[in-house]
């Protein structure tokens, strides 16, 4: 029995190593990074509902980005601490920020009442050409009044996509004047990066601009959209989220995903191996959605049943946050080749 033992662990730990053989080193993009700023030396800045929230503290926390930091430093002085993690990484060669607008009425106003996290898209520019480390992801709310030019020169200040958050920005996917910015985008070769799930980081959210039967409209004008968590959590009239966004998959191929957030033990426990097993893996993307691959929400231990206590002890050693989060990730069956799968150069 205690021979048997050993040969099993050995073979585990052999396909363990084996697994990791295949995945090369400093060759996977994270494309789904959020960055904390409050408008020093930015025009960032943060609605009184945001800094009012509990989580105010608990994501400088976990940004390891403090205001005081900001304030010596300038805001852009993240960009640099993260630069540092991920040159530290040993799988992570880049990470794609994104950019967050302002919300904006249906009359084209600013609406700074429902604005939490404002994140230009000049600021993460300005970062990501300074520092080989990142790429920029632009975020364009479609009620601007200058949409469409905005979408140009984010396309000039180098944007890999567009991402859009409608369930805080607070727009219906499906409305009709979103024609032209749906065209804009496929004439600039702009994929949307769009969240059409639950959204729950946020003081408050309108869950019915998250939709994701109205991704429709812009698939059927020909845009290529990344479904940000491949819409893992939540339902529409009874149906789960991501079985809606799977149906339209399967009629239009542009049609992708990310896997990020999809180990948060409070609201995804369970969901990545849900997503591993119905989608094809060349249309799944890595990405990891930092800050939240922080220990408190995606632990390796919170999959100890899962795992074992071998593997789940060998991941929790791990001290870089994407190395952690690419083996966990891998531990639970996301296939090598969606690692090595990029949408930017
Ligand atoms: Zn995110």
């Amino acid at each position: 029995m205690k021979v048997l033992g050993v040969l099993l662990s050995l073979v585990l730990s052999w396909s363990v190593y084996a697994n990791e053989g295949l995945l090369n080193e400093k060759s996977v993009i994270d494309h789904h990074l959020h960055v904390a700023c409050f408008g020093y030396q930015s025009k960032c800045y943060l609605g009184s509902r945001a800094r009012e929230n509990w989580r105010f503290w608990f994501y400088q926390k976990i940004f390891d980005f403090s205001e005081s930091e900001a304030k010596r430093h300038g805001d852009g002085y993240i960009f640099d601490k993260l630069a540092a993690r991920i040159k530290k990484s040993k799988y992570l060669k880049k990470a794609v920020v994104l950019a967050m607008d302002q919300v904006y009425t249906k009359e084209g106003v600013v609406d700074k009442d429902h604005t939490e996290f404002y994140v230009p898209n000049e600021f993460v520019a300005e970062h990501a050409r300074r520092l080989p480390e990142f790429e920029f992801a632009a975020s364009v709310h479609p009620y601007r009044p200058d949409a469409l030019e905005a979408l140009v020169t984010a396309r000039e200040m180098g944007a890999v996509y567009v991402k859009l958050l409608p369930a805080i920005q607070r727009f219906f996917i499906n409305d009709s004047s979103l024609k032209d910015y749906y065209h804009k985008l496929v004439e600039l070769d702009l994929p949307l990066l769009i969240h059409v799930d639950d959204e729950s980081s946020f003081s408050q959210e309108s869950q019915q601009f998250s939709e994701p039967a109205h991704l429709e409209f812009p698939l059927s004008l020909g845009v290529t959209v990344i479904v940000a968590h491949a819409a893992s959590n939540g339902e529409r009239d009874g149906r789960p989220t991501r079985e809606i966004v799977l149906e339209l998959a399967k009629r239009y191929p542009q049609l992708i995903a990310d896997v990020s957030a999809l180990t948060i033990f409070t609201t995804r426990k369970g969901h990545l191996q849900q997503i591993v097993n119905s989608w094809s893996a060349d249309r799944l993307f890595y990405g990891s959605d930092f800050p939240l691959t922080t220990n408190l929400l995606s632990s390796p231990w919170y999959y100890l049943f899962t795992l074992g206590f071998q593997k789940t002890w060998e991941i929790a050693q791990i001290s870089n946050l994407w190395d952690r989060d690419i083996a966990l990730k891998r531990a639970l069956g996301l296939p090598v080749t969606v690692f090595h799968q990029s949408l930017v150069p």
